[in-house]
């Protein structure tokens, strides 16, 4: 965060700075800038819950950056790094990301003042009840007009409490399950829901490694075999981005950064040993065997000769302390606002390409978007056509099997005759909103000679469709 104080922007601003740069190169009335741009609503609450026999004051935030499609949508956070201009740069970003993916969502955020860490159970759920009173009964909260979900320090859990809470003060409507997403999948919850950010990551990653000339503006060639990977945080979007990057596409973890510092192996860290050594002893320190190197000073490892750098813990981590230091060849920003804005343009005149949090990180709402149709059909993806898919492929197979006369490999009969689950359907839909989106930002980019990197592309796109949104509304 270091950087935004030196830089004399705030996180904020840093956002509006970058949404600016891709406002100059689109001919758009000014008043319709300014409006895309700022922040419609916030709400700051204080509440007191008894904590140990004691009253404790808690301060919360909801805003609203965007209504031109409801609802408005974003995580809510429990952290000590939460404030007002946080919470307003966060729901900017979900305006455009929301744009850039094609969800038909306004932009919003929440954040709670806490640290998770330190209260119970049982606290943490009067706690997050009560915020969910204060949200509900102010009209921050609701299946058509504002929809939580995760983000950092909330999981399923606290969508559960939520969820309940709102399910107990409008018992009378009908859809008040679509009311949070991220819920456990008894709750309501959609398959793919907990995986969806870090599976979003690895499309775009592997999206990008569809095209050979993206692949070379970034000093690289081939795909993501073998290619050196540093990671930052091993929390739900970090975790699950590293281990399919890794397992399933052969990326190599030489280092993940995590809160008590860095270890650093080049023959590549196994992710999800990390994760349970992490989750036992609360951090990365004594991991390993004697060829983990352990450092201390955990951000110095952003700074180590690497292909691909995935910054997925907190916002401002690349700044203009380090940005000169940065040697990753592409950097993809799995975190909300992980680079700053004066950092941006300094890794920009290095040659180093960035894709952009706005893309990248969009899978959690692209899949909070299917949990939330889900809801409001009260019907699981898949339900009506996986039998008759099924039928279909037996069908196939039984005509082949008659008019060739010959057996068919066992691989392709079990693929045609299985009906799509909920899972398979959810993927199916990330990848393509994943891929469709990195095409037109890339398309952008290619026929616009004054766009010259991935973040301008995407706000130009992004901007370009709320324009359109408000100007269709009649607002100008
Ligand atoms: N908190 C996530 C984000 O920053 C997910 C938001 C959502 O699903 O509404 O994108």
């Amino acid at each position: 965060m270091a950087d935004f104080v030196t830089s004399g922007l705030n996180f904020r601003q840093s956002v509006d700075c970058m949404v600016d740069r891709a406002l100059a190169l689109i001919d758009l009335q000014e008043g319709v800038a300014n409006q895309i741009k700022s922040c419609n609503a916030v709400l700051e609450v204080r509440f007191p819950v008894e904590i140990k026999g004691k009253l404790e004051v808690f301060t919360g935030w909801r805003a609203v950056h965007s209504t031109h499609r409801l609802p408005s949508k974003g995580g809510i956070r429990f952290s000590l790094n939460v404030n007002q201009d946080e919470v307003e740069a966060l729901a900017a970003l979900m305006t455009y990301k929301c744009a850039i993916v094609d969800v038909p969502f306004g932009g919003s955020k929440g954040g709670l003042y806490i640290d998770p860490n330190k209260y119970s159970r049982d606290e943490l759920q009067m706690i997050t009840r009560r915020f969910t009173r204060e949200l509900a009964t102010r009209g921050f909260l609701s299946p058509s007009t504002n929809v939580p979900a995760p983000d950092m320090g909330t999981g399923q859990r606290e969508m559960s409490w939520i969820l309940d809470t709102y399910k107990q003060l409008f018992p009378n409507d009908i859809n008040y399950i679509a009311c949070v997403t991220g819920k456990p999948v008894q709750q309501g919850g959609v398959r793919g829901r907990v995986e969806a950010t870090g599976r979003g990551i690895q499309y775009t990653i592997r999206e990008f490694f569809r095209h050979p000339d993206d692949v070379k503006s970034a000093n690289m060639t081939g795909g993501i075999e073998g290619k050196t990977v540093v990671l930052q945080g091993l929390g739900n979007v970090g975790y699950h981005a590293g281990k399919f990057v890794s397992e399933e596409d052969g990326g190599k973890i030489i280092a993940i950064i995590e809160r008590d510092g860095a270890i650093i192996d080049s023959s590549g860290l196994n992710v999800e040993e990390v994760k349970s050594y992490v989750t036992e002893n609360g951090g990365v320190k004594g991991y390993g065997n004697g060829d983990v190197k352990y450092i201390e000073d955990g951000a110095k490892a952003l700074e180590l000769e690497c292909d691909i750098l995935i910054p997925a813990a907190l916002e401002g981590v690349i700044n203009s302390d380090n940005a000169l230091n940065i040697k990753a060849k592409l950097i993809v920003e799995a975190a909300n606002g992980p680079t700053t804005f004066d950092a941006d343009r300094v890794l920009s005149d290095k040659g180093i390409v960035i894709l952009p949090d706005a893309l990248v990180n969009a899978g959690g709402v692209v899949v909070s978007y299917f949990e939330w149709v889900r809801n409001l059909s009260h019907m699981r993806f898949g339900r009506m056509e996986r039998r008759l898919e099924e039928d279909r492929g037996n069908h196939i197979i039984h005509a082949l099997k008659e008019v060739t006369g010959k057996e068919i490999p066992k691989w392709i009969e079990d693929e045609l005759t299985r009906g799509s689950d909920e899972l398979d359907l959810v993927r199916s839909g990330l990848d393509d909103s994943m891929r469709t989106a990195y095409q037109q930002i890339r398309e952008t980019k290619l026929t616009n000679d004054r766009v010259h990197d991935f973040r301008t592309a995407a706000y130009v796109i992004a901007v370009q469709k709320i324009a359109r949104a408000y100007m269709d509304l009649g607002i100008y």
